[in-house]
């Protein structure tokens, strides 16, 4: 039995993926409602809508992969990156050869960044990629990374910044009452942190993420004022996100857990974090920091480093589904992040909404959901 609708992928399942030749980039901005105010406010200019910066692979033989790059604010020229740096390098390329095919953009296009739009990209057409070999298999991506340790996983409410007591206090009582157990702040102010904390007390564990706004020196008597309210983990409390010692200072005060990684762009940006003592939670993002490929030796230096790997997931498109196999894949299940707020329509119709808390690992081929091709086309911007 199995109720899922079907997929981009020919009925002849024992096919060989074949050759690229397609590659398509879509930008979708889906309006969202989360009673912050301001709403998200990403570069100075306030948006009530998400990106879903999508990428469509096909193949000669008819397979269709999706993956996603890290998008916000319209980009179109994230999207021109796409299209005019990056698809030129994979048309032609043996869609099964994921390793060769990513190291050929990362190092022909290493003068372009190795953290940012570039590595975005990168990410988009491993995922992509991913979800092709699935598909070819027959099997749904979990089962190519070993297996699952678990048919859900437990979701996260990643509130968005509300700026006021009152607002987040509310967030945080609806995120509980809906079924959530585990809630990470935006907040940078003490009031707002304390009254979600005591809002959420016995109820719900609170991680706060503040997003890189002090120096070492206003860290540390952060760190110290905020000792009292037994947050899971304090999330990039140094500018700038690179700023390994002055983490690693932090987390000396042995006060709070530090959780960073979401600004990183490869393994070795996290080879260096871990050398520097910098954090106790490693979070790649796999729309950011080179797609599943990456995530999975990213997982592997964590085991051997006593560090916990729990991805960042700001993502609404096939990186959110993504990191879902990658979380169920591993023997911890980490927490999945979802950001917190209610869409006007849903790219996969419903299937990424928690319930209780939790989200079904998808079982069929690859990714094992295929966004919705109406939604693409009344949400699409460029
Ligand atoms: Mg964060």
């Amino acid at each position: 039995m199995n109720a899922e609708p079907a997929l981009d992928r020919p009925s002849d399942a024992s096919l060989r993926a074949g050759r690229i030749v397609k590659a398509e980039a879509i930008l979708v901005a889906i309006p969202f409602h989360s009673d912050a105010k301001p709403v998200w406010n990403f570069t100075g200019v306030p948006k009530n809508t998400f990106d879903t910066m999508l990428v469509r692979i096909e193949t000669e033989n008819g397979f269709v992969g999706w993956g996603e790059a890290f998008s916000r604010t319209e980009d179109v020229a994230l999207k021109s990156l796409i299209e005019n740096r990056v698809f030129p390098l994979i048309i032609g390329e043996d869609a099964a050869a994921i390793s060769k095919i990513k190291f050929k953009l990362e190092f022909g296009l290493q003068n372009f960044g190795r953290v940012g739009p570039t590595m975005y990209a990168i990410s988009a057409v491993d995922i992509a990629l991913w979800d092709i070999a699935g598909k070819a298999a027959g099997l749904p991506l979990v089962d190519l990374l070993g297996g699952a340790f678990a048919q859900h996983v437990n979701v996260y409410a990643s509130l968005l910044r509300y700026d006021d007591q009152e607002g987040v206090v509310a967030a945080t009582h609806q995120a509980i009452s809906r079924g959530y157990r585990h809630i990470k702040l935006h907040e940078v102010t003490y009031p707002e942190i304390a009254a979600a904390c005591e809002a959420a007390k016995g109820l719900a564990a609170i991680m706060l993420d503040v997003n890189c706004p002090w120096s070492v020196a206003e860290a540390l008597v952060m760190d110290a004022r905020l000792a009292d309210l037994g947050l899971l983990w304090l999330e990039e409390p140094v500018w700038p996100p690179e700023n390994y010692r002055g983490l690693a200072r932090i987390r000396a005060e042995k006060r709070h857990r530090i959780a960073a990684g979401e600004n990183a762009g490869s393994l070795h940006d996290f080879a260096a974090m871990i050398d520097a003592q910098a954090i106790d939670i490693a979070q790649p993002d796999v729309a950011k920091t080179g797609g599943i490929s990456e995530l999975l030796k990213i997982s592997t230096l964590c085991e051997a480093s006593a560090v916990e790997f729990v991805p960042h997931c700001a993502l609404f498109g096939p990186g959110m589904i993504a990191t879902i196999h990658i979380n169920a894949a591993q023997r911890s299940v980490p927490l999945l992040e979802r950001l917190y707020c209610d869409f006007e329509a849903e790219l996969y119709g419903g299937r990424t909404v928690p319930t209780e808390g939790k989200l079904a690992v998808p079982h069929s081929p690859g990714l094992g959901i295929d966004p919705d091709s109406d939604v693409i086309k009344d949400y699409r911007i460029n």
